[in-house]
């Protein structure tokens, strides 16, 4: 566990004393399962690419980068035309590091003092930090039992609360949980009655589909209904399926008025010239990049029929939550932490995290989801 980060002798805000900063453990074991990355590397021929992006990009260094980045936004707005059918404009979409820093960008236009921001519990971890960095008030109402978001609680919280920003993620980390189109239109009318600060403006909706491209067939993205909410965006990362967590970059889409608010909030210069050029040299292969979406998903349903199918020394059966993302919440372990600590112990490192008694793995490759399942066995008793 990292330690806490406190000190007397600064003038560290109050809210920030005491706190640990985010982040899973990164070990140095040989099967890494714990914060869903996509296991296979770029093939060598993006390499190749990326590498020849990176040199053009290093002779021009000594200028700062393109900061409206609109290539890069084009270039993003043509693979979701081809991922999600929609068309869009370049000015509708934006970008930075990471898919966190695009939902901070969110909050620090459309949060701030006095304000709420509202989710469903349990979701990824991050939304509560990026509430806290911009002063927003923090609320979470709740999901079913079984994980799944029902639309008139939804409803009720942002009635009662009238928060400006509601962040759902779908699939959702941890769970899995993919929203019905349905449930997300519910909450944007909902979001549309919202009235911030006695305004008449709606709450936000960000729908954080970080692992979207991991869906089942036939699960529409909220992407279809940027045309019907003004006040919707979709957020997206390369970091997941399109192997690139390590280039750190996400975007979202939205109407252009609500892209123009992120322009008034960013760093000036935030995405580098070399963060730009690998973007773009990535997407001009994406069809490579994410050969790999398929094996995954298959591999991700061969792990839950595998896992539903095992008892408990006790006997109790194994609960697994249903999933559209490329990861498993499974459980529930009495011990969770020493099960988390046993496999760790035989090199399989994944996350404890989610409602208690429950951990989740990440999809990775046949082998290492091999190696998983036997040490699970072994250490569980199953
Ligand atoms: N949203 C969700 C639901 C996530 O699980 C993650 C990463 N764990 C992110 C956003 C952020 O990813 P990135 O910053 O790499 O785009």
């Amino acid at each position: 566990m990292t330690p806490p980060l406190v000190s007397g002798r600064l003038p560290l805000r109050p809210e920030l004393s005491g706190t640990a900063p985010y982040g899973a453990p990164q070990l140095d074991v040989p099967v890494l399962l714990n914060v869903n990355e996509n296991p296979y590397p770029p093939a060598p021929g993006v390499v190749d690419t990326i590498t020849e992006a990176v040199r053009s990009a290093a002779t021009g260094l000594n200028r700062y980068p393109d900061r409206d980045f609109l290539a890069l936004r084009s270039d993003l707005a043509a693979y979701l035309g081809t991922e999600s059918g929609v068309s869009l404009a370049p000015e509708q979409v934006w970008a930075a590091n990471g898919s966190n820093e695009v939902m901070l960008h969110l909050l620090q236009a459309f949060g701030g003092p006095g304000r709420t921001a509202v989710s469903f519990a349990p979701t990824y971890s991050m939304y509560p930090e990026y509430a806290r960095d911009t002063h927003t008030r923090w609320v979470v109402g709740r999901r079913a039992d079984d994980f799944t978001l029902d639309p008139d609680h939804a409803r009720a919280v942002i009635a009662r609360e009238r928060p400006s920003v509601v962040l759902l993620a779908s699939p959702n980390n941890p769970t899995g949980t993919a929203l019905p189109a349905a449930t997300v239109e519910a909450v944007c009318e909902a979001a549309l009655g919202a009235d911030v600060d006695g305004t008449g403006a709606p709450a936000v909706v960000v729908v954080d589909e970080a692992y979207g491209e991991f869906r089942r067939a036939g699960t529409p993205s909220a992407l279809e209904l940027l045309d019907r909410y003004p006040n919707l965006a979709v957020s997206r990362t390369m970091s997941k399926a399109f192997a690139l967590a390590g280039a750190r970059v996400g975007y979202l889409a939205a109407s252009r008025e609500l892209v123009d608010a992120l322009r008034v909030v960013r760093l000036p210069y935030h995405l580098s010239a070399v963060t730009q050029a690998v973007a773009r040299a990535a997407l001009a292969h994406s069809t490579e990049l994410l050969a790999q979406v398929d094996t995954l998903r298959a591999e991700r349903d061969a792990t839950v029929a595998w896992l539903r199918g095992r008892h408990l020394p006790d006997g109790r059966p194994l609960e697994v939550a249903a999933s559209d993302a490329n990861f498993v919440l499974f459980g529930r372990f009495d011990e969770r932490h020493a099960l988390w600590q046993g496999l760790l112990d035989r090199g399989v490192l994944i996350r404890e995290t989610g409602p208690d008694g429950w951990l989740r793995v990440s999809i990775g490759t046949g082998k290492e989801m091999t190696a998983f399942k036997d040490a699970l066995v072994e250490v569980a008793g199953l």
